[in-house]
């Protein structure tokens, strides 16, 4: 079962030999720093605020009553979600592999983990990933309740606000600390739907050039949920798991993290791409040749 210790010690234990830090984490962190940042900004500048608690909610920097909102906000939030269905089906679950915070969320920790999983410091990582949890559950407040509630609200509303904010972080750090990229894998219901909206893809991973490859197996051992990256064209090669039905193809499965082919290029040197066995974009058809000839002793 890669997701855990050898998963860690593949991904993160091959990146300790990188140069620098991978391009993919590199758009990773920087497409959830600034998703995150927007998204907070959007009830702090009263752009979007449903409100809860006093019916002061808000739409494009106006206060309106919390009905006017609601409406004002069905539009963009069908029209974006018709948008990330239609890409998901035609493009991938790229959202999972690179926009998802419980995903980055789950990335923070396994990396933390690896980091300090000696001495004296291991258990900052369960501190980090909390705080982490913590603004999350923050900004989702936000969006639902004015924080004016905990200055100006009578004491229930306090209490019932409190306890919605502690259930949301615990909710979050209970599936993020206990099941991690386990989440994913088995039970994300986004998930579900994008893998079974998206059986087949125009993007993904390939096996481009299998002539360099040097049978390491890295690429499988990190892949959070199970696949076999060199076989991606080929017929489903993982059962279905938790929320996941059977017979799902590979590119269904597929987070489209880039995870194998990081790893790939650190085992196999093909240094930027150029030639690596594993390539993740646009697919071209050019997969699907020399595994069984270079697994085969
Ligand atoms: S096959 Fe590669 S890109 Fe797809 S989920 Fe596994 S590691 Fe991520
Ligand atoms: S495709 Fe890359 S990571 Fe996978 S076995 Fe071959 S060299 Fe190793």
């Amino acid at each position: 079962m890669p997701v855990g210790a050898r998963r860690n010690r593949t991904l993160y234990g091959l990146a300790s030999k990188m140069a620098g830090v991978h391009r993919y984490t590199k758009i990773r962190w920087g497409v959830g720093i600034t998703l995150t940042i927007l998204v907070a900004l959007l009830p702090l500048t009263n752009t979007l605020r449903i409100d809860l608690w006093s019916n002061r909610s808000a739409w494009l920097g106006e206060e309106v009553g919390l009905v006017e909102a609601l409406k004002a906000f069905a539009f963009p939030f069908l029209a974006i979600n018709v948008g990330i269905i239609l890409a998901s089906r035609f493009l991938g679950r790229w959202l999972c592999g690179f926009v998802c915070p419980i995903g980055n969320l789950n990335r923070l920790q396994e990396w933390f983990d690896w980091r300090l999983r000696r001495g004296r410091w291991k258990h900052l990582a369960s501190v980090v990933v909390f705080l982490a949890c913590l603004l999350l559950a923050a900004i989702t407040f936000s969006f639902w309740v004015d924080w004016r509630v905990f200055t100006q609200g009578s004491g229930t509303a306090v209490t019932v606000a409190s306890l919605f904010l502690a259930a949301t972080t615990l909710v979050i750090f209970g599936v993020v600390r206990g099941l991690g990229m386990r989440f994913c894998r088995d039970y994300c219901p986004s998930g579900v739907y994008f893998a079974v909206l998206g059986p087949e893809s125009h993007t993904g991973v390939e096996f481009r050039f299998p002539e360099n490859c040097t049978d390491c197996h890295a690429c499988e051992n990190a892949c959070p949920v199970d696949l076999e990256p060199r076989k991606m064209a080929e017929a489903a090669t993982r059962p279905g798991t938790g929320f996941y039905p059977d017979g799902l193809s590979n590119y269904a499965n597929c987070l489209r993290c880039g995870d194998c082919v990081a790893v790939c290029e650190v085992t196999a040197e093909g240094e930027e791409c150029e030639d690596t066995p594993l390539q993740l974009g646009w697919i071209r058809g050019e997969s699907d040749t020399g595994v069984e000839e270079k697994a085969s002793p």
